[in-house]
């Protein structure tokens, strides 16, 4: 199906400019129209350009696979080299969605926006309101969060348009920071690597390398040290990991880029991403990678098989750090800190099947997530074939979005 739409919305000028495909019905090439060439390769459902020349808007929307569930994945807000680059991150981050909520058994597909804008000197609460009836119009198709560049802020203003939003401050009925969330998932992935390797999930006694010492790594760094792992702490700024040091007892690591090479037994990196790479991989010495920071493997497929041969235990990045999508995607049945925390809990489960999968078929760990992923899509995709009368609001997949509900 194609659809090409322009629409008046008030009395702003709003045009909608939608394309969606289906695989199945398409069949001519794309080849003048490269667009569609992308979209087919990586298998997008639909992509929407929003444009609002009122407030500057400039936005796109890319829904990447809705067998599971609405979409579901954060809004970005970045200064673009190009309209190109901006809709090869949107493309990349929704697809990248998919496999993060399909792994971590949640009923959501992936989906992602980005605002084209410098996030210091373009917020305006027109513009996020204008956005947000764009996430509106959708009609639940894609339900938005915070990403890069936007703050509780922006997203209250989106809120105020729509109500296909979550991740919203606790003070509005929401879930608030999903660090605590995300942290304890990481801790518990760092048991499941552990017991992998040593045969017991205990980090008592175990050295970890803790790179940064932000929201998420100050509340793994809590867990950990209560169970008596000694840990090595670093960050850019020496008084935010002296602060953790002091906190949760281990060692400062002085110099920050000391710490890929340090004589431990896990690594941890909850900073920043690219930091298991070429010169990396020679330093280090540990047996499990396993943390919070997105993207750390600099060449997916590269560095993921060098871990292999390396006989690193590795912890697919989205798969370990996926307590903040579980935190928001609980607030969509009516916010539980307690079972947000338990559903975290069960990254361990997810990373003990994906490290048993890689053993199996001897592939990398970031491949056999991804493989468990499709095959969960794959599976409960078939069963909806099925005829079920109501079936977009029978059982719990129908009844869990209770915000949604009038
Ligand atoms: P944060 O900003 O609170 O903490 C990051 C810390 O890393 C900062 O203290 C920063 O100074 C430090 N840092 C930056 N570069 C460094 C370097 N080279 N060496 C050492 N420290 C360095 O961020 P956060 O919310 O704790 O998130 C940490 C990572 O986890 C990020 O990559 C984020 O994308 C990812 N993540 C976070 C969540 C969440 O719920 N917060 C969810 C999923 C993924």
């Amino acid at each position: 199906m194609l659809t090409f739409g322009s629409v008046s919305l008030q009395r702003m000028r709003i045009h909608i400019f939608s394309l969606t495909t289906d695989q199945k019905t398409l069949n001519y090439s794309s080849s003048k129209f490269p667009i569609f060439d992308e979209l087919y390769n990586n298998e997008h459902e639909q992509v929407v350009i929003c444009s609002d020349p009122d407030t500057g808007l400039k936005a796109i929307i890319a829904i990447h696979n809705t067998t599971l569930g609405p979409s579901l994945g954060g809004t970005r807000m970045w200064n673009y080299e190009s309209e190109e680059a901006a809709l090869r991150d949107v493309l990349r981050l929704s697809r990248g969605m998919t496999y993060k909520s399909a792994i971590s058994g949640l009923n959501l597909g992936g989906g992602k926006a980005i605002i084209i804008g410098d996030a210091r000197t373009d917020k305006t609460e027109a513009l996020f309101r204008a956005f947000g009836r764009f996430v509106d119009g959708l009609g639940g198709r894609y339900i938005t969060a915070e990403d890069v560049g936007m703050t509780e802020k922006e997203m209250e203003w989106i809120y105020s348009e729509t109500k296909y939003v979550t991740g919203i401050p606790k003070a509005l009925g929401g879930s608030g920071n999903p660090s605590p969330v995300t942290a304890y998932g990481v801790y518990m992935g760092v048991k499941a690597c552990a017991k992998k390797a040593y045969g017991s999930d205990s980090l008592e006694g175990k050295k970890i390398a803790l790179q940064g010492a932000g929201n998420v790594a100050s509340s793994f760094a809590r867990h950990a040290a209560k169970e008596g792992a000694k840990l090595y702490i670093s960050d850019i700024y020496d008084d935010k990991a002296k602060a953790l040091v002091e906190e949760v007892g281990g060692e400062l690591v002085d110099n920050p880029d000391d710490i890929y090479g340090l004589d431990v037994d896990i690594f941890t990196p909850c900073a920043l991403g690219g930091v298991i790479n070429d010169d990396t991989m020679k330093q280090f010495k540990c047996d499990i990678i396993a943390g919070a920071a997105n993207n750390v493997l600099d060449e997916e497929d590269k560095h993921g098989q060098m871990l292999l041969d390396k006989g690193i235990i590795y912890a697919p990045d989205y798969v370990i750090n996926a307590g903040g999508i579980i935190n928001i995607a609980s607030e969509l049945e009516g916010y539980d800190e307690e079972r947000a925390l338990n559903n975290a809990g069960n990254i361990y489960n997810t990373i003990t099947d994906i490290l048993s999968y890689s053993d199996e078929h001897g592939i990398p760990a970031h491949k056999a997530s991804n493989a468990l992923a499709e095959k969960r899509i794959e599976t409960v995709g078939k069963i909806k074939n099925k005829y079920s009368s109501n079936a977009h609001v029978s059982g719990r997949f129908g009844s869990m979005y209770k915000r949604f509900i009038d």
